[in-house]
């Protein structure tokens, strides 16, 4: 989705004109992906009818302006504004609004009773334990219920669980009715002060009535202070449905969505906030008992479009442009020579360095995230450590440069091809050498430059260098 995004958006600031027809042409994209991340077909026409509403009159005026204006800056202003409607729009999906419940915060001292609902395979007794583990780092005296009479070995699974994670557990092999079981347990449990007990229940494989009777019972026996639905991240189109079926059987105040790790596509969340205007408040990423994550509805979209927080990275950017406009000046002049030197790469580096977050922001630039981003914070890190030392390596003459004293000149062909590359180039050994790096990466970091300075060349410094428009904000 997000790369989809991203390519659509170019094109837009890449486009001569910016009408309501190369807006269609972004929302239509934008759409579709959506679609295929299984958001909701109702919310996708209407997110498309919204964000359109919002932008065509703003757009309409950049491009009454694009006359004096400069082309460059009415394209990526265009893009930004279509940008930041996107991601607005997705947000206030998944943010149920004001008129929601006030989010769930469990305290010391008092017991409070959480109970789990869902579909079997949701992920509701992982989610459990998961949960439990929450609290207890945050000091809570926490316990958990097993009231999974239904499927064989949901104790078992829950007991396990429980021991790893050094929580106290009640439970029964022999007791084969919900409602006594959870009662007892809640009891026992309230009886010995738990400030949080969490009381899983058993799921099936289909919403049956008898599912919401045993549920409905449950709640009236242990009268759960937070009831929680446990949705699984990956049932798509299905979590509208579902939500709404779970929401008017159990008046559920909060939901968790399972399974947003690995290729989920998490359109399924969002449809099901939407739907029953219950807010999300943890996200299970994985299997594991730490892999929970309190949910943010900012972040989130931003991770599902592949970005990162847009309105964060532009004002931000805003602030950077601000702070020194001579250099974004002299780097828009520069660009509509065609020139883009190493130093400006290293300078237009340094700038989005200076921003924040790596992952977040190099996803955004073409081409970046191969270079500088990496699969981990610390690993993006360590990268653009990796390529600062490269620069520091050069000299004054070479970071002037338009980078192609690092190739050399055309050899007339040999004979002995099939060798593939050749030596490298003295001063790319060199600096590899100086920085500790390697060839590839100083070679790697070179051809971006090239890229950047080809197209900074082809378009005259009119729309293809995105990085100088994003620093000129
Ligand atoms: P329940 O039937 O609702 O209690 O579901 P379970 O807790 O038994 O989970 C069903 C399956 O989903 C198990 O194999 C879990 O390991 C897996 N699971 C649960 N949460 C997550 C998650 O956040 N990510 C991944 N990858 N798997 C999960
Ligand atoms: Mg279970």
């Amino acid at each position: 989705l997000g790369r989809r995004l991203n390519s659509a958006l170019q094109s837009v600031s890449a486009s001569s004109t910016i009408d309501e027809q190369a807006l269609d042409a972004v929302l239509k994209t934008v759409c579709s992906a959506l679609l295929e991340s299984d958001v909701n077909v109702l919310l996708v026409k209407r997110t498309r009818e919204r964000v359109k509403r919002q932008v065509l009159p703003q757009l309409e005026e950049i491009q009454h302006k694009q006359g004096t204006d400069h082309d460059a800056m009415a394209g990526n202003k265009a893009k930004q504004l279509i940008h930041k409607a996107i991601f607005d729009e997705l947000v206030a999906l998944v943010d149920p609004g004001d008129d929601a419940p006030p989010a769930f915060n469990p305290v010391k001292g008092k017991t409070q009773v959480i109970m789990m609902v869902g579909l079997q395979g949701a992920g509701k007794t992982t989610t459990c334990t998961k949960l439990a583990t929450h609290y207890q780092r945050r000091g809570l005296k926490v316990a958990l219920v097993c009231a999974d009479t239904f499927r064989a070995g949901a104790f078992d699974q829950l007991k396990q669980n429980a021991t790893r994670a050094k929580v106290p557990f009640f439970g029964s092999y022999t007791e084969t009715d919900p409602v006594s079981i959870s009662l007892q347990g809640v009891n026992k449990f309230r009886a010995e002060r738990f400030d949080v007990i969490i009381v899983d229940t058993s799921g099936r494989h289909r919403q049956e009535s008898e599912l919401f009777d045993e549920m409905c019972q449950i709640q009236d026996a242990v009268e759960p202070d937070m009831t929680v639905l446990v949705l699984d991240g990956a049932i798509g189109q299905a979590a509208e449905a579902q939500s709404e079926a779970f929401k008017e059987a159990s008046n559920f105040g909060a939901i968790i969505v399972t399974k947003l790790d690995g290729h989920a596509k998490g359109g399924g969340a969002i449809s099901a906030v939407a739907a029953t205007h219950t807010p999300i408040i943890f996200i299970g990423t994985g299997e594991h008992l730490h892999d929970l994550e309190k949910f943010a509805p900012r972040p989130f979209i931003s991770k599902m479009l592949g970005m990162g927080d847009m309105q964060g990275l532009v004002e931000r950017a805003q602030e950077m442009a601000m702070a020194n406009p001579e250099r974004q000046e002299n780097m828009m002049k520069k660009l509509e020579k065609g020139e883009f030197t190493v130093r400006d790469l290293k300078e237009q580096m340094q700038t989005i360095m200076n921003m924040g977050p790596l992952s977040n922001l190099t996803s955004m630039i073409p081409g970046m995230s191969g270079l500088m981003g990496g699969d981990t914070e610390a690993e993006a890190s360590k990268r653009m450590k990796r390529i600062a030392f490269i620069f520091d390596s050069m000299t004054t003459a070479e970071l002037d440069s338009d980078g192609s004293v690092f190739r050399d000149p055309p050899k007339a062909p040999k004979a002995d091809k099939g060798k593939g590359k050749g030596k490298p180039n003295a001063r790319v050994l060199r600096v590899a050498r100086g920085s500790g790096t390697s060839v590839e990466e100083v070679e790697q970091l070179l051809a971006q430059h090239q890229m950047f300075s080809k197209m900074a060349k082809r378009m005259g410094g009119k729309n293809g260098m995105c990085l100088a428009q994003r620093g000129a904000g």
